[in-house]
């Protein structure tokens, strides 16, 4: 199991579901983290927990951080920077499906919605990674993008969200190119239905989460359940080690066999 001693990692949407379950476990690696996200106290849950699983507190920073805003976005780099004196790992994590008052983001939606969208899951990606390149190419790092099986498995109601990942694979593979010659690479993690707070931060009661698990995952996920946040973050922690040291450009799927199922055949035909 790869450590990351003396690696400063940089975890953004660290404040919930999988970028909580990385930073933990980064922690627990050895690493220095800096966690970001807009909920100050859910940040403080993230350190609480990172410093149970073996981090110290003298190597977590918390940044409270909108990554649709270029100001924040450019603070993240320098703090870290500054306050660790370099930066060898960006997991940019945060993302969301729709805007907050938006329950389903149907291509009819208002432009403004895919403006938000694109913005939290692709240009926030840019804004980030153009900060820290400079850096991440003096450390030879790496960069770790968490996009979605939902980039080229299209689902209905998710058409901007789905676009904005879509991009940030072929993002994924155009850095992959211009990094590698400067020893820096670049991966993307595409998880399926994963246990978390995603659909709750579009306004989606528990009771339809629930429903959809019956309904939907456990008759089409051949591993018949949602992933867990931990199942992500290994994956993601692989690629960021040197254990993966031959891989960049590449759309890892962690999705429990969803896109490789077939729907059965109807009964009669067999
Ligand atoms: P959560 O809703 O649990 O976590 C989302 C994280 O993103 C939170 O920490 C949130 O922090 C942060 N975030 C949201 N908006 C902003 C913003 N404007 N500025 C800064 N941080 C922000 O969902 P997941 O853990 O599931 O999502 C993590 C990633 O996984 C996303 O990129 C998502 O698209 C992807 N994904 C998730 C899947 C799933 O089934 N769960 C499936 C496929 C991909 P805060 O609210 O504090 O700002």
């Amino acid at each position: 199991m790869a450590r990351f001693d003396e690696k400063v990692v940089i975890i953004t949407g660290a404040s919930s579901g999988i970028g909580q379950a990385t930073a933990v476990l980064f922690a627990k690696r050895g690493a220095s983290i800096a966690i970001t996200g807009r909920s100050e106290k859910n940040l403080q849950a993230t350190r609480d927990l990172a410093i149970k699983a073996g981090g110290t507190d003298d190597k977590i920073l918390l940044i409270v951080a909108d990554v649709t805003k270029e100001e924040d976005t450019k603070r993240i780099i320098d703090e870290t920077v500054k306050k660790f004196g370099q930066l060898d790992v960006l997991v940019n994590n945060a993302g969301g499906g729709t805007l907050e008052g938006f329950n389903d983001s149907h291509f009819n939606q208002p432009l403004k919605v895919y403006d938000y969208v694109n913005n939290l899951n692709m240009r926030s990606v840019i804004a980030l990674c153009q900060e820290a390149i400079p850096h991440l190419k003096k450390t030879k790092g790496n960069i770790v993008n968490v996009s979605s099986i939902g980039s080229s498995r299209p689902m209905p109601g998710y058409t901007y969200y789905q676009v904005a990942k879509a991009s940030l694979d072929h993002l994924n593979r155009c850095l992959a190119v211009a990094l590698g010659p400067e020893g820096v690479r670049v991966n993307n993690v595409n998880p399926g239905i994963i246990r978390t707070n995603f659909n709750q931060a579009m306004g989606v009661p528990d009771e339809t989460v629930k429903k959809l698990e019956d309904a939907w995952v456990k008759p089409n996920v051949p591993l018949r359940r949602p992933g867990e946040p931990i199942e992500i973050a290994t994956t993601i922690a692989f690629l960021a080690s040197d254990e993966a040291s031959y891989i960049t450009g590449q759309m890892i799927i962690a999705d429990g066999g969803t896109c490789i199922n077939t729907p059965p055949l109807p009964s009669e035909q067999l």
